[in-house]
């Protein structure tokens, strides 16, 4: 199935490549010489910058999105016997966090379009221990917040946004980070901006900030710091059972240079997505995602889906035909009601989730970062074309 033939021959295209400059080592390099490594400086001037760039009051570095996910239903005070609402189509950690609260994630169906949230799922699965949601922005398309605020406010709930693709971002002009309770992002290897591991939690409420500060460091009182100085610089009182979740001055120094460059990496995206719509729109056993509604698109991924009923091959083999042309591929996601511990502890059935179960079986992530090239970009459309092609019905 490799193009064998013109400028396009005898590529490979990752599904994932990072964009690390000579900047981003530099300054990882100033921290190495720096004599200090862990939370200090560097990660103080990131959360200025990050709370600034999405024009969020607070925002806290952690070490993961997960830890941010956390720190935020546990400051939204969700606790056992607690529900909190998550759509099926995402990454295990979206619901993984509220089980670690003794809450459970009660699972909601996406749009059939957007793979996103589908609102009305709020009202159809809320109950009196209904608590928050946790709205994620599918592949960086906003979800409909307007539809969603209202009614969580309507009920009571609390919103958390799952943006771990979604940053750089607006939605009707906002920017995503400054529109809910909290906002969780990503800075995971493959995510929009990277720090090799990281995270960060925007939010307006100052309780809720110190809160998520206290228990990200094992609960101990930056108070009673300050109170106790004259006691020596070894004092510290633990206030509460917290957890260790902070961000590294290393990892900070890569994401301050990383949010710098943003933007651009955003432009590049947003090319690539339009390249890959354009060759697409004449190729019917495919469907683009959608473009953004009410706002822009962080284009952090590209999934395609396949009409089955024209092509005589499965989601399955046809990311094994682009994997042999040299074509990274994957699959975002195999939604949370699939896998055994959510089927088989909770109880969950395809059935309950029409658009999602039937999504997963279409749906294939084409590589989309950056570093790659128009010619890149041609020859996964080549590729894909030409499995299409032979597995037209
Ligand atoms: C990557 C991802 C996460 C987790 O991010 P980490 O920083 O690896 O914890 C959460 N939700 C979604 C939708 C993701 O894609």
């Amino acid at each position: 199935m490799t193009v064998r033939t013109g400028a396009l021959a005898g590529r490979t295209v990752p599904f994932h490549a990072p964009s690390i400059g000579e900047a981003e080592i530099a300054a990882v390099v100033d921290v190495l010489r720096s004599g200090w490594l862990t939370t200090g400086p560097r990660a103080k001037e990131f959360e200025r910058a990050f709370a600034a760039a999405v024009g969020a009051p607070h925002a806290v570095a952690l070490n993961s999105a997960t830890a941010a996910l956390h720190l935020a239903l546990e400051a939204a005070g969700v606790g056992p016997g607690d529900e909190v609402v998550v759509p099926t189509m995402t990454f295990a950690a979206t619901a993984e966090v509220v089980l670690y609260l003794g809450a459970r994630p009660v699972l909601a169906d996406c749009d059939e379009a957007t793979l996103n949230l589908a609102p009305g799922e709020i009202d159809r699965l809320l109950t009196p221990r209904t608590r928050a949601v946790i709205p994620v922005h599918y592949a960086g398309r906003p979800c409909d917040m307007d539809d969603i605020t209202a009614r969580s406010r309507a009920h009571g709930l609390t919103v958390i946004e799952d943006a771990a693709h979604c940053f750089p971002c607006t939605y009707r002009g906002r920017p995503i980070g400054a529109i809910s309770d909290f906002t969780c992002f990503s800075f995971y290897a493959t995510k929009t901006i990277t720090t090799g591991e990281g995270g960060m939690v925007t939010t307006a409420d100052e309780d809720a900030a110190t809160r998520m500060r206290l228990m990200s460091l094992h609960g101990i009182s930056g108070d009673a710091w300050k109170r106790y100085t004259s006691e020596g610089s070894w004092f510290y009182e633990v206030v509460a059972p917290g957890m260790k979740y902070n961000l590294t001055d290393i990892a900070a120094a890569l994401g301050l240079v990383q949010l710098g460059r943003a933007e651009e990496f955003r432009r590049e995206r947003t090319r690539i997505a339009s390249r890959y719509s354009a060759a697409f729109e004449t190729l019917s056993e495919v469907r683009c995602p959608e473009p953004a509604g009410d706002g822009e698109h962080a284009w952090h991924l590209y999934p395609i889906r396949l009409r089955l009923d024209r092509l005589r091959i499965g989601r399955g083999p046809f990311t094994a035909a682009l994997k042999a042309a040299n074509v990274g591929c994957s699959v975002h996601f195999i939604p949370l009601h699939v896998h055994p511990y959510y089927r088989d502890a909770h109880g969950y059935r395809s059935d309950q989730f029409p658009n999602a179960s039937a999504a997963y079986e279409e749906l294939v992530s084409l590589p989309i970062y950056p570093a790659m090239t128009d010619a890149d970009v041609d020859y996964v459309v080549e590729a894909v074309r030409s499995v299409v092609a032979a597995h037209r019905r």
